[in-house]
């Protein structure tokens, strides 16, 4: 299964792609995950990538278009994968295109998870992610058992520094822009299934799964 999951940043693509890699058994591939751990470890990308980053912007096409087509090389890929937060852009989606076609694959489906303006900024501003293990939590919706602190590894429970309130307004923007162009080019493809992106998470889960499976 190849799948790309779209949506604004809170409508919850890294939460449901990991529900789907425990039901499907492929991996996720987030540029949003790869870019931090670059930044973090302080790699010649990384340190390019952060000032981008940290302003809510979107970081370069030609960056991005590399780190997939490396990453879809590798064998976990095989069997399929889910692609949350890449392709971005129209040229992203472009270059995607042309990869997958090089290796012989296309997409099977396009989910775009729909949630409010409103609604997205009280779920980003709300939003504390493991500094160890990168687990999500919320202060209203996850909260984890002990205030601050992960429930899985222990490690210390952080604000993301493009969580801050000035840098998701210009990330809800950004995503206005350039990415939401993308649902009409799914949708020409006759890839794109759309989904509520509000009530429970497994509600919203059960509903991905149904357009997956073809009966949603
Ligand atoms: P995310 O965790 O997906 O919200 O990504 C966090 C930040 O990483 C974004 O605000 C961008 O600065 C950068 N980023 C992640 N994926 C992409 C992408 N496909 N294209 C450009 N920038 C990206």
């Amino acid at each position: 299964m190849r799948l790309i999951l779209l949506g604004p940043p809170g409508a919850g693509k890294g939460t449901q792609a990991k529900k789907l890699v425990a039901k499907y058994s492929v991996p996720q591939i987030s540029t949003g995950d790869i870019l931090r751990e670059a930044v973090k470890n302080r790699t010649p990308m990384g340190l390019k990538a952060k000032a981008y980053m940290d302003k809510g912007e979107l970081v370069t096409d030609d960056i991005v278009v590399g780190i997939i087509r490396d990453r879809l090389q590798e064998s976990d890929c095989a069997k399929g994968y889910i692609l949350d937060g890449f392709p971005r852009t129209v040229p992203q989606a472009d270059a995607l295109k042309t990869a997958l076609h090089e290796m012989g694959q296309s997409i099977d489906r396009v989910v775009s998870i729909v949630v409010a303006n409103d609604e997205l900024i009280q779920r980003l501003t709300g939003r504390r992610t493991c500094k160890e293990c990168g687990a999500g939590f919320h202060i209203l919706y996850k909260k984890p058992k002990a205030e601050g602190i992960c429930d899985q590894c222990g490690g210390p429970l952080i604000q993301r520094d493009d969580d801050q309130e000035a840098t998701i307004q210009n990330r809800l923007t950004v995503y206005n822009q350039q990415t939401e162009p993308l649902i009409a080019y799914y949708r020409k493809d006759g890839a794109l299934k759309e989904v509520e992106g509000t009530g429970s998470i497994d509600e919203i889960f059960a509903h991905i799964c149904a357009v997956i499976e073809n009966h949603g």
